[in-house]
């Protein structure tokens, strides 16, 4: 395999997107968000008025919804149908929205086969719930980062309260552990940890510590950190 491939996966709030973000900053490499693009598919369901968790409306309608990702430096655009959605992707009722579609095989079908094109075409760290055990099995690197629930929560309220959305710290609580429980059981391709992945546990440790840590292992495993 030419490409680097870099994966990190976890749940919801572990940090993985931010990591991800100053790991591909560090190391000047393209940073695929799969997250975002299960979001932009709830997203597009939403805006068209439709359910994201009635399985038979999300599978009538999948074949109508063309998504794409584009990259401008280190932002990430994912479309679907040529329309830029990334801004409309963080409320709750889109993360609860991403979390159903994503039970859908033809769905994860759909989006994994893009990401694997994508990892094909140059050297990527993609941060999701499956890429070390599905997407890219062969990945150079996998990393499985976590956190306690209570962490998970307590930075996810932040940003939301950020955003004016005024959710008690409970419900945000609440919503996460629904969409672990949700993301760890489907059938398909459950949220779990590759048996050759590194366990990463953020509760303690600051963004700064996390990424040395990652750039630790990679210097462990003898991959090129010096970018
Ligand atoms: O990572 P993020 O919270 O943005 O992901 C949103 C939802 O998309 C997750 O709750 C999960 O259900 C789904 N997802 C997935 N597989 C991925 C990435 C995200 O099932 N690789």
């Amino acid at each position: 395999m030419s490409n680097l491939t870099i994966a990190i996966d976890g749940p919801s709030g572990a940090g993985k997107s931010t990591s991800a973000q100053a790991l591909a900053r560090r190391l000047n490499l393209a940073h695929l968000d799969t997250g975002a693009m299960y979001r932009a598919l709830a997203a597009a369901l939403l805006k068209d008025g439709l359910d994201p968790s009635n399985e038979q409306v999300v599978l009538d309608n999948l074949a109508h919804y063309e998504l794409t990702v584009e990259f401008a430096g280190p932002d990430q655009h994912t479309l679907v149908n040529g329309r830029d959605l990334s801004p409309d992707l963080y409320s709750s009722e889109v993360s609860r929205g991403a979390s159903d579609v994503s039970r859908y095989s033809p769905v994860r079908a759909y989006l994994v086969n893009k990401q694997r094109e994508l990892a094909e075409s140059q050297s990527f760290i993609l941060d999701g719930r499956d890429i070390g055990t599905v997407v890219l099995p062969q990945a150079n690197i996998k990393f499985f980062l976590t956190a306690s629930p209570e962490t998970r929560a307590r930075r996810r309220w932040t940003e939301l309260q950020a955003k004016g959305e005024a959710l008690s710290l409970e419900e945000v609580l609440a919503d996460i552990e629904a969409r672990d429980y949700q993301d760890s059981h489907r059938a398909d391709s459950p949220l779990m940890c590759a048996e050759d992945a590194h366990v990463i546990d953020s509760s303690q440790l600051s963004f700064d510590q996390v990424l040395d840590r990652m750039l630790d292992l990679m210097k462990a495993q003898g991959l090129e950190v010096t970018a």
